[in-house]
């Protein structure tokens, strides 16, 4: 058994110790002390980081009551005493999360009946889940506006080593039955609960807490918190991003969301605004194309190559056009991406069959797709010498031509 001078020593920093075990393997070096500051971790709180005689500590972990020390690298051979030193930065922001965490569960327990399930200390998170229970925002304000006068009020915190009988009567949550003595950590009259965490000495410690987001979980509900240094780290970023927002919108911190709803209510009719001019544009573009058009039979082929166009821009000229009956479109929007051809007709002009067209021309761009008698469209990569050039438009235009002579001679039979 490791003598556990982090729960008799809870602001020391460094230590000294007998070396009593050191295995080294290929994978690790793991080594055993008579006793050490370094905390294992447990209850949500992760272990201490630090330096045996200037080498890493990378974990620390408990095995029956056992804490073995998890290296970098190994320890001299023979080295009989060591000095240990933890990273007290790490741990004191940890036992600033962990008071916190105990308090906000108490004011949520003592005042709403909420039991947590658990909670984990995970960087500068803290999280807590409450199974098979919604809580609501407005709760978890209260418990925390309460959680926050408990730190202000600087109550010191004790651990107790009672009888189960005691335990029982207090605890906000049960151990499980043990015959080993139970640790209690205890804050005044708010908070009475079996812990193997490291707490602050003092609720003022941990100086604020926030609670930063609720999430659905696992049918319950998990709570995001943070505490101290931590919090104010957060904070920080906030204030920061908020400024920074502010001063975009011209409006004070309490201006911001209606600021924002009125910024996404104008994107929104700009928008329907920019839909009906460009249906504007491409009714236009489509009549002149309809007037230019090669004439077959009772049939004109619209051919059209649209340049710096998304599929979005091809699909609206296709939509103006095979809105008119006898309007066969052969369509190309190029893009940096590549080619998209776009080819049909109204959909009750059953006479007419762009497939064998499309595949035609399809093939020429080194592309693939398919589609309906009245409607096929697919995709292809741009000609070798790329988006712009001469020679693609060229490339480009030599499918549509041959498609166009495809449809000429089979709605010229037809005729
Ligand atoms: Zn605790």
């Amino acid at each position: 058994m490791t003598r556990k001078l982090y729960y008799e020593e809870l602001y020391q920093t460094g230590f000294d110790a007998a070396v009593l075990r050191q295995e080294n393997d290929k994978e690790s070096v793991r080594v055993v002390l008579d006793q050490t500051l370094f905390f294992p971790g447990g209850g949500g709180q992760p272990c201490d980081l630090g330096t045996l005689n200037g080498v890493k500590v990378l974990e620390a972990l408990e095995e029956d009551g056992t804490i073995v020390h998890v290296l970098e690298g190994p320890l001299p051979d023979g080295l009989s005493v060591v000095h240990g030193v933890i990273d007290w930065g790490r741990r004191f922001e940890l036992m600033q999360q962990h008071l916190g965490q105990h308090l906000l569960a108490a004011a949520l327990h003592s005042r709403f009946g909420l039991r947590t399930a658990r909670m984990r200390i995970e960087g500068d998170n803290v999280s807590m889940d409450f199974d098979g229970v919604h809580v609501d925002e407005e709760t978890v304000r209260q418990a925390e506006a309460e959680a926050n006068e408990a730190i202000w009020r600087d109550i010191p915190v004790e651990v107790l080593y009672p009888g189960f009988d005691e335990v029982e009567r207090h605890a906000r949550k049960l151990p499980p039955k043990t015959t080993e003595p139970i640790r209690i950590v205890k804050v005044g009259d708010i908070d009475y609960v079996p812990c193997c965490g490291l707490h602050v000495k003092r609720t003022g410690e941990v100086g604020v807490i926030k609670v930063t987001a609720l999430e659905n979980h696992k049918g319950g509900t998990r709570v995001h918190l943070r505490c101290g240094r931590a919090a104010w780290r957060w904070l920080d970023v906030v204030c920061h991003e908020t400024r920074r927002v502010q001063v975009e919108l011209t409006c004070g911190p309490d201006g911001m969301f209606q600021r924002v709803l009125h910024l996404k209510e104008e994107i929104r009719e700009l928008k329907a605004r920019n839909g009906e001019l460009l249906d504007h544009a491409a009714a236009a573009l489509a009549g002149r194309l309809m007037r230019d058009a090669e004439r077959v039979g009772n049939h004109v082929l619209a051919t059209h190559i649209l340049q710096d166009a998304g599929q979005e821009d091809v699909k609206r000229l296709f939509h103006a056009l095979t809105e008119h009956r006898g309007v066969v479109a052969l369509l190309a929007g190029v893009d940096a991406q590549g080619v998209s051809l776009l080819f049909g007709c109204h959909r009750e002009d059953t006479e007419v069959d762009v497939r064998e067209a499309f595949q035609r021309a399809i093939a020429m761009t080194g592309g693939r797709g398919g589609g309906s008698p009245c409607c096929a469209q697919g995709r292809g990569p741009l000609p070798s010498e790329g988006h712009g050039t001469p020679f693609a438009e060229r490339q480009i235009k030599a499918a549509l031509d041959a498609a166009a002579g495809v449809l000429r001679q089979k709605l010229t039979k037809q005729a």
